[in-house]
């Protein structure tokens, strides 16, 4: 057993302690604070012990040689006994594509944001419409399997609602991009419509009939073009809206700010604005009173 030739012992609480120093039934219940990979392989090998008949002393004993980590009897049993998956109550993600998955990778290509905080693989959405959060966390509750949405709270320093949730696996096939995962994306017409719905609650604007979207990313204003050609939505290039070096104003802080890359618009034709209401449409409620609905 090749078991870690550079950990850290890791107590109760998670504290990091030095090598060598011997930690007296300090037993580890295996949880969030190791490190998911980490978790993993303490996992097969325990596994591979019993193979040989160990009692759970035995393999407490071998496991402590190798790798200074005195693990639970619990632990021990919990997974021998397949009784919990190492990877804990928050991996539970399996990449089937649907609406929800789409929605999420359209987010984090849009105002998300993929942040690491030690051992915390998490997703993030900090914006100033409440419905925009909400869908977030319903999308990426669905994900996960989680029977309630995240919570979405206010924050009154930042002026926005914030929706957090965290998983190592889902982190890892979000932060692959956008561009590898257009299957995905692009698994049927719920999907796609998902996904740039998630774009233009983002990025997208309305003003006297006209819908534009931003980005600084031209190959995803392209994507989207594209995209939207499916449902006959047929637009022009995207054009430099904003170029580099120009400054832009936090509505809310009144800071200035200056461009580092052009901010690139891709822009519908007014006569298309129906049909991008009928099939993609916007989470956010006041986006959405300002599409034309036919009238009934
Ligand atoms: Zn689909």
């Amino acid at each position: 057993m090749t078991l870690m030739a550079n950990t850290t012992i890791i107590s109760r609480r998670g504290t990091f302690l030095d090598r060598g120093f011997l930690p007296v039934r300090n037993e580890v219940r295996v949880r969030k604070y190791l490190p998911f990979e980490f978790r993993m392989r303490l996992r097969s090998s325990v596994l591979e012990l019993t193979k040989l008949s160990l009692s759970y002393r035995q393999i407490q004993a071998a496991l402590f040689d190798s790798t200074h980590i005195w693990l639970s009897k619990g632990s021990i049993s919990e997974w021998v006994h397949g009784i919990h998956d190492p990877s804990g109550g928050t991996n539970k993600f399996h990449t089937d594509p649907s609406p929800e998955l789409a929605y999420v990778i359209g987010v984090i290509a849009g105002d998300g944001n993929l942040n690491v905080h030690g051992y915390n693989y998490e997703m993030l959405l900090s914006v100033t419409d409440h419905y925009f959060a909400k869908e977030f966390s319903r999308c990426l509750a669905k994900i996960l399997g989680r029977p309630n949405p995240y919570r979405v709270r206010w924050s009154e320093q930042r002026k926005r609602w914030i929706v957090q949730g965290s998983s190592i696996i889902l982190h890892g096939f979000l932060r692959r991009g956008w561009q590898t995962l257009k299957m995905y994306v692009e698994h049927c017409y719920r999907c796609i419509a998902f996904f740039l719905r998630a774009l233009f609650d983002s990025e997208g604007t309305i003003s006297r009939n006209r819908l534009s979207i931003y980005n600084t990313d031209r190959h995803l204003l392209l994507y989207i073009r594209e995209l939207l050609s499916k449902y006959g939505i047929k637009t022009q290039y995207p054009y430099v809206g904003k170029p580099a070096g120009s400054i832009l104003k936090d509505p809310r802080t009144g800071k200035l700010y200056e461009r580092r890359k052009p901010c690139y618009t891709l822009a519908l034709r007014t006569t298309d604005t129906p049909q991008f209401a009928k099939h993609i449409g916007f989470s956010i409620r006041r986006k959405n009173r300002l599409l034309p609905w036919p009238t009934l």
